[in-house]
Parts: C-alpha cells; structure tokens; sequence
C-alpha cells in the first residue's frame, strides 16, 4: 500500500493541512492500491505563494540552464522508467506494454522535445519598426485527468519550464502515483524551489481553487467539457488565461482503395488503445458503402488480435478506469441497439471470465446514422461507430458534423483523396495512414474540442506573454 499524504510545496513534502484521504483503486483488480491526501485550499494557498515567491528568479533562468533542466529531468526520467511503468499499469490498468510504449515514452519524449524546441526558440525578434519580446506569462495551475498519468502533466510541465513557468499540478484522485514519480525527478535535478509544487485532490476543491484564483496567470486543463465549462467560467472572473484540450469523437475515414483488413485494424487499434480512453481516439469509422460487408467480416476476423484481460498478462486491452467509468460505458451500449444500429461485435457485460475489474468488451456498432446519440457523443471506452457513405464530400461531411474537432484519420492511398479528406477534416491534427507520431507537431482541437495548441514550440508559446517595444534604445 502507498500511503503518499504529503503534497510538495516549496522545494519540500510537507504534511496536508487536512486530515481527508482518498484511496486509490487497482481497476484490474479492485483492490486499493494505496491513498493519497485530499488537499486544502489552505494547501494550495501555500503552493501558489511558492509559485510566486519562484517567479523572478525561475523566470530569469537563462535560456541554456533551461534546456540543461530539461535534458537532466529527461536522463532522471529514464533512469525511473520500470517504476513509471509497473505504477501506471498498477493506478490505471493498461497493459505493460502500453503502459511502456505509450505512457513512459510519451512523458519521456515531451521533456526531450520541449529540451530541443527550446534550443532553437526566439525570445527577441527585432523587426523594421518594432522589436517583440516573449516573456513568461506568469505562475501556471495544471489540471490534469487519469487517462493518461504521464502524457498530459509532462507536456504541460515541460512546456511551462521551458517558458519559466512557476507550476502547480493537480493530477487526477484516480492515477495520483505517477506525479508522485516526476516530483521526486523534478526534486533530484534540481527544479528550484517553488518552480514545482503538487498539491493532491478533488477537483471540486484544488481544481476549482485553481480556476479562480487571482495569483494565478494561466490554466493548462485537460479533460471532459463540462469541466472545462466549469474552469473558463471561474478564470472569466478574474480574465486568467485558459487552455482547454477536452475530447472529441474523431472519424477515421477509410478510402475506396484502402486495404480493408489493415482499416479493420486500424479501426480496432483505436478504441482498444488505453481501452478507448483516448480524447484523439477514432470512434467513429467511415467507409464507402460498397466496402461494407467486406469490412464488417474483416473486423470480424481480426478482433481476436485484441485480447482484454489482465494487464499483466500480454494482454493488448485492460480494464475501463473505474466502476463509474464502465457505468457510464455501458448505457451507450445499450442505447446504440435501441436507436436502430446494429451490434456486430461485443455489447454490453463484461467479457467472459472477467468478473473481476472493470473489463468490458471492444463493441463495433454498424448502420450507425451520425445523428445516433452514440455518434455524437464522446464515450471513452472500447465502442465504435461504423457510418458508411457514398462520396468523399459526403465522407468530409460526416466528419464535420460534431461539436468536436481534436483529430481525424485517413486512411487508403490515391493522394488527392487523401489530401482533400486531410485539408476537409475540421480539426486540430489529422493522421494520414501510419505515420509515426512526431512530438514536435502541436496538439489541440477545434471547436468543443478545446482552446489552444500543447506539444513542441507551441505549447511553450501557451506559458508566454508578447511584449512589443517601440523604440527599444540602442536597437
Ligand atoms: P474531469 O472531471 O474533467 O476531470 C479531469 C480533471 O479535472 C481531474 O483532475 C479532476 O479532478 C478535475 N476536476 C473535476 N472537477 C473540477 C472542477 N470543478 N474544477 C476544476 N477541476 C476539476 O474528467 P473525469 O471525471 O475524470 O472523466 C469524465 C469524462 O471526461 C470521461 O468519461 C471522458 O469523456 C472525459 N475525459 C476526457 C479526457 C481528455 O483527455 N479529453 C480525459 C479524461 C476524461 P478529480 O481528481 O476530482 O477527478
Ligand atoms: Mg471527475
């Protein structure tokens, strides 16, 4: 049992000033795995003094010492990497080797590429009548959800450090123990006192706090709308600066001439991945119609690839986060079959001989309509959507047709088709067959999807202020 009840405020772990503790679950196997403290606003007071007693001299920590701080945190953390990975399979349930290709490798490859952006980033620009300067914009509060314990708090605190960001994190009660990790990374590099401060608990109590505190500049959330609403709504009171990366319901439009069973997986592939859990996941697959059953015997044929089970087991799927999270699974399930789409694969239940956690099984709805409650909303779980069409403009309609806009997939292979489905989809990154995934790339969404771009130099951009001089002396 991990009994982690201190936060880290100024440079030390110190004792919460409440005495509430949370436990944390093992979703594959329900058993509490440890607890962690649920902070006060009194907790959180005293970080964002730290964060602000932090900001002149972390602010003015030169550009080399930065990137030096970024490759040392970058070394540390893979020095720590089987207990990054043994602690997120454990907190979220993902298999080992996701839990090591994507999870580890995520956090590892964001404190890496905010190292190299900020080698070759501008600060001072001068130009004909005006010089621009970027400064740090100010102290920043992190929000961050349980799908992805390392992905999400290592970009946000990547790009704030390259920017000279003073933080303050608060991970989800879910999966606390990874943050745990890189505190203890932050605290052996060196991280100057007060630039990183965790403070644990609910969002109702730190998040908001976060939200509507003057002293803080800037919000970096990631997760569900409603909560994003909740922040923007809190940071208007005082005009803080928000970035919101919230989820979506992406298309993955499979072309005329793709091959049908490398789609099928595809297809599978994504709302496998992190058992669906995914904001940029496809979950909804759109095929010419002609392709149809051809397509559906695919999936057929290759769902067995995609074994749930336990996450210590070669497993390619685990559990769902949480009994909640199955909870609000499984009515779409139920609800796909009651608006008129057809269940091909999986449905509701968990899958056999997996009594115990919170497994379900990887479902493919087809004869989907986009309108269908299930096309329109995010789920984040194992469900698909399969639509099909008989045009790419009708295709590219499809897709837009979402209050959504994080990310879209193209599969096939006439290149015109493929750039006039990439350039048509409204949305903040598109992926064109299997490219490999490129950290320098800015992530974030269109539409409800979110407010902002995360990732490589443009996430570093999100925790600076422009600063133009008119008439700088000595220019
Ligand atoms: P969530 O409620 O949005 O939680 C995300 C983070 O915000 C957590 O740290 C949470 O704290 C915190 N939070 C909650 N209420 C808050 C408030 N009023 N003010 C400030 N912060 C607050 O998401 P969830 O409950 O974990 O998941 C719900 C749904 O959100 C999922 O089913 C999924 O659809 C979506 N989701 C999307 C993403 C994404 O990457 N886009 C990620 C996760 C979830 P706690 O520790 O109290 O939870
Ligand atoms: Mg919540």
């Amino acid at each position: 049992m991990k009994r982690y009840l201190n936060h880290y405020i100024n440079g030390e772990w110190v004792a919460s000033t409440g005495s509430e503790t949370q436990p944390v679950i093992n979703p594959a196997t329900e058993e509490q795995i440890g607890e962690i403290s649920l902070g006060t606003k009194e907790d959180l007071e005293k970080a964002v003094q730290a964060a602000r007693d932090a900001f002149p001299h972390f602010s003015a920590m030169s550009q080399e010492d930065r990137v030096k701080m970024l490759e040392d945190i970058a070394a540390e953390y893979e020095n720590r990497k089987n207990e990054i990975i043994e602690t997120i399979t454990d907190e979220l349930g993902s298999p080992l080797e996701v839990s090591e290709n994507v999870h580890f490798m995520m956090g590892y490859n964001h404190f890496s590429q905010a190292a190299e952006s900020l080698k070759n980033f501008s600060f001072y620009e001068e130009l004909e009548g005006h010089t621009r300067v970027k400064e740090t914009m100010g102290i920043s509060g992190l929000i961050t959800p349980w799908n992805f314990p390392t992905n999400q708090t290592s970009t946000k605190i990547a790009s704030a450090f390259a920017a000279g960001s003073p933080v303050i994190l608060k991970p989800a009660e879910q999966t606390p123990f990874a943050a745990f990790i890189l505190t203890e990374i932050f605290d052996k590099v060196g991280v100057p006192k007060g630039a990183f401060n965790l403070v644990n608990g609910s969002g109702k109590v730190i998040g908001d706090g976060i939200s509507s505190h003057e002293d803080i500049d800037f919000v970096s959330f990631t997760g569900s709308g409603a909560t994003g609403e909740k922040i923007m709504k809190n940071a208007a009171e005082n005009i803080t600066n928000v970035a919101l990366e919230l989820g979506g319901k992406s298309p993955l439009v499979v072309l005329d001439d793709a091959d049908v069973k490398e789609a099928a997986r595809a297809a599978l592939t994504h709302i496998t991945n992190n058992t669906g859990q995914v904001c940029s996941a496809a979950t909804r697959t759109l095929i010419p119609s002609s392709m149809k059953e051809e397509f559906e015997a695919a999936i057929k044929e290759v769902l067995p690839e995609f074994k749930v089970g336990d996450p210590r087991n070669g497993n390619h799927m685990g559990p769902l986060i949480s009994e909640d999270q199955w909870n609000t699974v499984q009515p779409y399930m139920e609800k796909g079959k009651e608006e008129g789409a057809t269940l091909l694969v999986g449905g509701p239940g968990k899958p056999e001989g997996l009594e115990t956690g919170f497994y379900a099984k990887p479902t493919v709805f087809t004869d989907v309509d986009n309108q269908m409650v299930i096309a329109q909303e995010e789920i984040f779980g194992p469900v698909m959507c399969v639509i099909t069409y008989d045009s790419l403009d009708e295709a590219i309609a499809i897709s837009n047709d979402t209050d959504y806009g994080l990310a879209g997939y193209v599969y096939g292979k006439d290149e015109e088709k493929l750039r006039k489905a990439a350039t048509g989809i409204r949305a903040g990154r598109i992926k064109v067959n299997d490219t490999p995934a490129d950290f320098a790339a800015p992530f974030g969404g269109y539409k409800q999807s979110g407010i902002g771009r995360e990732w490589g130099d443009y996430g570093i951009e999100e925790y600076l202020e422009v600063k133009t001089i008119l008439g700088y002396p000595g220019k």
